[in-house]
């Protein structure tokens, strides 16, 4: 099958960081069909987990506060 070449650059839609070193490609091993594996943004994993940390933190501090004040 003839197959024609592709280039492509692979953006972050959330924070437009470039992600073809996430990327990794092959294909599927019983079709035989090219695929493209790409890796969450590390940049948006990164603040997605400083979010929810300051907002555990946040949520804490709150039932503390209600805690107190309740008794
Ligand atoms: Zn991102």
């Amino acid at each position: 099958m003839p197959e024609l070449p592709l280039e492509f650059e692979v953006f972050c839609a959330k924070c437009g960081a470039g992600l073809c070193n996430n990327c990794t490609e092959g294909r599927t091993p019983r079709r035989n069909v090219p695929y493209i594996r790409i890796e969450p943004c590390e940049k948006c994993l990164e603040k997605a987990r400083e979010e929810g940390y300051t907002k555990g933190y946040d949520d804490g501090r709150e039932d503390e506060i209600k805690g107190r004040e309740g008794g």
